[in-house]
């Protein structure tokens, strides 16, 4: 069948609603009380307050198609054919209700029938937990060959305490012609992986709660949570050979092309990656900053803003000198108008801002990429694999480069850069600026409460930043 992005979207939410599921709207990217998320990562993130009792929902079955963040997956885009920075998640719940038996009969159901996806069984591979022989069971009970579901020890969903369990997740066989053969240098791929077998779906029987004695306990009400990854879905029914030759990235891809010199798309590997990376970046800022984020060096505005930076870099490879990001945010708008026409409508005010963080960077990016290839041409002279910290921190400091960026280019060149030299730098940078503030305390108040904003806007936060650690 060819669907496009926004049928299949629906059709999911219509299988489930006709199994007795309430459709959810996509909640904001941000978090609404929950202080230990960066950014809403899965469905089931947004629907924690019913899982923990907090709240009882009215109807214990629903289902989304849930905007979703993933900062751990920035190095993978690009790279990969399947991973994004913001992607949706399909996903249906049951909160104390059905359980393993009607998960899985209706996810083979979804995903075989004629009358829904229509997919080849022969083409869908199951992975259980090894002692869940009931998962196992029913996977079985509704035609899944044995040889089609394969145990994986690392099935079993934890996050340490409270509710846990085991999962399965589906794969989809794209065939012979992606056995490693989806790029013209599967080698690069972050861990090897083959991306003949595609996961799309991960479905979580939440049956034990993790005790603080670290034991597990059955819960007496078990919960499904899923989660299919509509992007790569698409890839299937669009017959892509990636999830960016799809309805939902190809307008901002040709658009690239449009800004870009003279590059076009599926012409090289280098240029693949740095169209693919504006594609996925600019829907993920367009679609963070119409939730309300704002570029910044803290937290959720410091993604905000590497992603937009990391872009630009990009946007570079292409031959492209000026802002050009924010003609972009229109076509992002486009692409996602029937299930999220809110970004179509806050065009303008989006644009707006990506436009202002463009001009900023431009103003410094061609002397910090004067200064970066400087710097990698002295380290191969000499020898060196290393950037040391005082460089990354200029470039951070003075010419705006976020260090996961210096870091990228510089794996790109074969360096590395010291982070913790990096780190040194910042700190000192930090008490520089705190011995200046009790410096000026003589000088009034006002004064003292101006070195305070400045301080926490441009150096303080890196402290509560740290990407890396950031629970996402
Ligand atoms: P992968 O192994 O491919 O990184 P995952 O196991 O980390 O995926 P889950 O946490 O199981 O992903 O999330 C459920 C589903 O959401 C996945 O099966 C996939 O379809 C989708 N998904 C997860 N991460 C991404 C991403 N970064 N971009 C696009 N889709 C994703
Ligand atoms: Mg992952
Ligand atoms: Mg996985
Ligand atoms: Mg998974």
């Amino acid at each position: 069948k060819q669907l496009s992005s926004s049928q299949i979207r629906q059709m999911y939410l219509d299988f489930f609603q006709e199994k007795g599921h309430t459709i959810e709207p996509s909640a904001s990217l941000i978090p609404v009380d929950d202080p230990t998320l960066l950014w809403i990562n899965s469905g089931v993130a947004t629907m924690k307050k019913y899982f923990d009792g907090s709240v009882v929902p009215k109807n214990p079955r629903m289902t989304s198609s849930q905007k979703s963040i993933r900062t751990n997956d920035i190095e993978n885009v690009g790279k990969t054919p399947r991973h994004h920075t913001l992607f949706e998640m399909l996903g249906n719940f049951s909160v104390g209700d059905y359980f393993k038996k009607e998960a899985i009969a209706w996810a083979f159901e979804l995903l075989t029938s004629p009358k829904w996806f229509g997919w080849d069984k022969d083409k869908l591979f199951m992975t259980v937990y090894p002692k869940d022989k009931d998962a196992k069971m029913y996977w079985e009970k509704v035609g899944v060959a044995p040889d089609h579901i394969i145990e994986i020890e690392d099935n079993f969903w934890d996050i340490g305490q409270g509710p846990s369990g085991p999962d399965s997740e589906i794969f989809y066989d794209r065939g012979k012609d992606f056995d490693n053969l989806a790029d013209d240098d599967p080698e690069n791929y972050p861990g090897g992986e083959n991306d003949r077998w595609l996961e799309v779906w991960n479905i979580v029987f939440s049956q034990f709660n993790h005790t603080p004695q670290d034991t597990y306990e059955p819960l007496p009400r078990k919960n499904i949570d899923t989660g299919m990854g509509l992007e790569r879905v698409v890839s299937i029914f669009q017959h892509a050979r990636t999830n960016f030759e799809t309805d939902l990235f190809l307008p901002m891809i040709r658009k690239t092309e449009e800004l870009s010199d003279n590059k076009k798309y599926d012409t090289n590997k280098k240029d693949n990656e740095a169209f693919r990376i504006i594609a996925d970046h600019s829907r993920a800022i367009t679609v963070a900053i119409g939730d309300g984020a704002l570029p910044s060096n803290v937290g959720r505005g410091y993604v905000i803003r590497r992603l937009i930076r990391r872009a630009i870099v990009n946007g570079q490879r292409l031959g492209i000198n000026e802002a050009f990001l924010y003609k972009l945010v229109p076509v992002v708008g486009e692409t996602l108008k029937s299930y999220y026409p809110d970004v179509l409508k806050q065009k303008d005010y989006i644009a707006k801002v990506v436009r202002s963080e463009e001009d900023r960077f431009n103003e410094t990016l061609a002397d910090g990429l004067k200064l970066f290839g400087q710097v990698v041409k002295e380290a191969k002279a000499n020898n060196q694999t290393v950037i040391d910290g005082p460089t990354a921190f200029k470039l951070y400091d003075t010419y705006g480069f976020p260090v996961e960026l210096t870091q990228e280019e510089a794996s790109d060149a074969g360096l590395s850069v010291d982070k913790e030299g990096f780190k040194a730098e910042m700190q000192k940078q930090k008490d520089r600026a705190r011995k200046a503030r009790s410096g000026a305390k003589s000088m009034g108040v006002q004064r003292d409460l101006l070195i305070e904003i400045k301080d926490a806007s441009e150096y303080v936060g890196y402290d509560t930043l740290d990407v890396d650690n950031a629970k996402l």
